[in-house]
């Protein structure tokens, strides 16, 4: 069994799976412990500040529970290849990365061998998000995997800059006008310090006027400092009860005890408590599971540029730097820079002069654990 993450949510786990029985169980993390975590990761205490989670969280563990022998690995997931995974029957995943779930589900996906009944290795998939949380179990290949539900996200591109600067709806488009325009107006070239209590005042202050003018209710100076620092709480009952769910599915798996889940259980304890389980089905071209090129529709008009911050902003696609080639031609290098400064120019030229319409565009982005294949329609 291997288990990736020794956090908040893997501190859970981890210490779930031991007092289940699971008898070796190998841990990945990549973080060292901070003071802040100290409050719900309860395997770490303050003398642990510094130290590798994964190695802290494994001799805990194995001191509390007897018998159970914890092999930890401080790295990233990415450190490994299929040959490692190969070994486990199973892997669970408490991350609170996106990119680190989508490089290990792209790689179990990739390591099925039809043939080989063995190298299906189920992932089961915890998250939380303050009082939000879900439990999913992948099979990969049979079922829908985590990138086929990547449109699920929230799009992480913010409110378009027009509403924060002329028409504010909400309390948070407040806060960003005053950090992302007024700041610097008035402020000039000082730079924001997001830990600096004065500055977020000022910010607050300033929010806050503007909500008045616009009459926007509920600006606070916590909010505000969420929003600046883009805090999502973590809560530790939602950590404890996504982990349950996990190791409850981990072992009915092993053990086929019982029907696990299928395939995707929501939690939502903000108001009262609210659970949902659905099926979530695979899609039609997923570029991992479904591995074929997806339409993407453009405008013909569009510069290269301006096709690329599209991209950006589709939730499912989540690229930061991109590299993009055809068949036929280096698009876009966003390094390195030999390759960049040739194909920088293209940056400015119109889609319709570097591609026809229907021509299949690669991309690869440090943030995809694959190379996505769009079919740019001109519409
Ligand atoms: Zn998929």
């Amino acid at each position: 069994m291997l288990q990736s993450g020794a956090g908040g949510l893997g501190c859970e786990i981890l210490k779930n799976l031991a007092l289940s029985g699971f008898k070796d169980i190998h841990v990945i993390d990549m973080d060292t412990i901070d003071v802040s975590n100290l409050n719900r990761q309860f395997l770490f205490r303050q003398a642990d500040v510094g130290k590798p989670k994964a190695t802290v969280a494994a001799e805990f563990v194995m001191k509390r529970v007897k018998g159970v022998k914890i092999t930890p690995y401080y790295g990233a997931i990415q450190d490994k290849g299929p040959d490692y995974y190969m070994q486990f029957q199973l892997v669970i995943c408490g991350l609170d990365s996106v990119e680190a779930r989508r490089w290990i589900n792209a790689t179990l996906v990739e390591m099925v061998d039809p043939q080989n009944p063995e190298s299906l290795k189920p992932l089961i998939d915890g998250g939380t998000e303050g009082f939000k949380g879900q439990s999913r179990v992948i099979l990969p290949t049979l079922g829908s995997c985590y990138e086929c539900s990547l449109d699920m996200l929230t799009p992480r591109t913010a409110v378009p800059m027009c509403t924060l600067a002329s028409i504010p709806r909400q309390p948070a488009h407040c806060i960003e006008w005053a950090s992302i325009l007024e700041w610097p107006r008035v402020m000039g070239d000082k730079k924001l310090d997001n830990d600096d209590p004065e500055h977020i005042q000022w910010l607050y202050e300033k929010a806050l006027e503007r909500a008045r003018e616009f009459n926007i209710s509920g600006v606070t100076y916590s909010m505000t400092q969420g929003v600046v620092k883009n805090i999502i709480p973590a809560i530790a009952s939602t950590n404890a009860i996504i982990a349950a769910s996990c190791c409850n599915e981990a072992l009915k798996i092993v053990t086929s005890s019982n029907p696990y889940l299928n395939n995707y259980m929501m939690y939502i304890g903000d108001e009262g408590v609210y659970t949902h389980t659905f099926a979530h089905e695979q899609k039609d071209g997923c570029p991992v599971c479904g591995n074929m090129a997806t339409d993407f529709h453009a405008k013909a008009d569009w510069t290269l540029d301006e096709f690329i911050e599209r991209l950006k902003e589709k939730p499912d696609v989540q690229i930061k730097k991109p590299t993009l080639t055809t068949e036929r031609r280096k698009l876009y290098y966003a390094g390195p820079p030999q390759l960049n400064e040739l194909t920088k120019p293209n940056l400015d030229k119109r889609l319709k002069d570097l591609l026809d319409s229907g021509e299949e565009v690669a991309i690869t982005d440090p943030g995809l654990p694959f190379s996505l294949r769009l079919n740019v329609i001109f519409s």
